[in-house]
């Protein structure tokens, strides 16, 4: 069985029901994180699940809404564990990279706090009550800048990435695909419906869609280029064959009670498949 996590279905603008964008795949023993929005951290154990147990993290960009939280899931990850886990792998466009460098790194931003958990005897005692042994083992992970087209494969499962249309030049942003025996699953990121987004798609068991507001409120007021509105996700979903679309990402006015209802009307009358409306903290069996 696998299972998605949504965690993070909103935007940059917060609300009380969501904000920021993450999703946690767990695909057998391996827990994959894709983005990691404001509060990642926290709604990740909201969900039942804990840092550790998070071996990779993809970033689609590095909006905030996508990326906030990185310090903090970075930073509890390490104190939480025991330095028995397994390393974990970052990747994502750059600067991936240099922000990490930027906020662990010997001259990171906080360098302090790491400096401090390390050498405070109160500190290594928390550690060693925790399960750990001294010295305390450092923060060591992998981060990659990957480019659009990098594929990451592991006996499990492959990831495959392709570039979107979303805040160029001034960001990178990518998509990622998910394949196992079992299934594949899509994650768009922010978008614009565009030919190499089609082509990764095609195919694709379920398709996870940001979808910022209705088509015609998009074109009217000058928020659609780059993003996804509900005629676009239903058109994406339709065209791929994808069995399941789970739409997140949804934006202030999408989400207001009868809008939401009306959105997912126009997305039906194209797409024939299953609509989900993503909410923070749902956990959704895939296959
Ligand atoms: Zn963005």
């Amino acid at each position: 069985m696998s299972l998605l996590y949504l965690l993070g279905t909103g935007t940059p603008t917060p609300t009380k029901w969501r904000f920021g964008t993450s999703y946690v795949l767990q695909l057998k023993e391996n827990y994959l994180m894709f983005d990691c929005g404001p509060a990642t951290t926290y709604k990740l154990v909201k969900t039942g699940l804990f840092p550790t147990q998070i071996d990779y993290l993809f970033f689609t960009h590095h909006h905030s809404d996508h990326d906030a939280d990185y310090p903090c899931f970075l930073l509890c990850r390490w104190d939480q564990s025991t330095g028995k886990e397994q390393r974990l792998q970052v990747y994502g466009p750059q600067p991936t990279e240099w922000i990490t460098e930027r906020l662990i790194g010997p001259e990171g931003a906080f360098c302090h706090d790491l400096e401090a958990r390390l050498e405070s005897p109160v500190s290594q005692s928390v550690h060693e009550n925790r399960g750990g042994s001294l010295p305390r083992p450092e923060m060591s992970l992998d981060v990659s800048d990957i480019r659009p087209g990098k594929v990451i494969e592991t006996d499990q499962w492959t990831v495959t990435t392709a570039p979107v249309r979303h805040a160029e030049p001034w960001l990178e942003s990518i998509a990622y695909r998910v394949d196992s025996d079992e299934g594949s699953i899509m994650f768009t990121g922010d978008t614009g419906p565009c030919e190499s987004v089609s082509r990764l798609a095609e195919g694709v068991d379920v398709l996870v869609v940001n979808c910022w507001d209705h088509q015609e409120t998009m074109e009217k007021n000058g928020e659609a280029p780059g993003q996804t509105g509900t005629l676009d996700a239903a058109n994406m979903a339709q065209t791929s064959g994808a069995k399941k679309l789970i739409l997140t990402h949804t934006g202030p006015h999408l989400t207001k009670p009868g809008s939401r209802e009306k959105g997912i009307g126009d997305i039906a009358r194209i797409y024939k498949g299953e609509v989900i409306f993503g909410e923070e903290l749902m956990s959704l069996v895939l296959w």
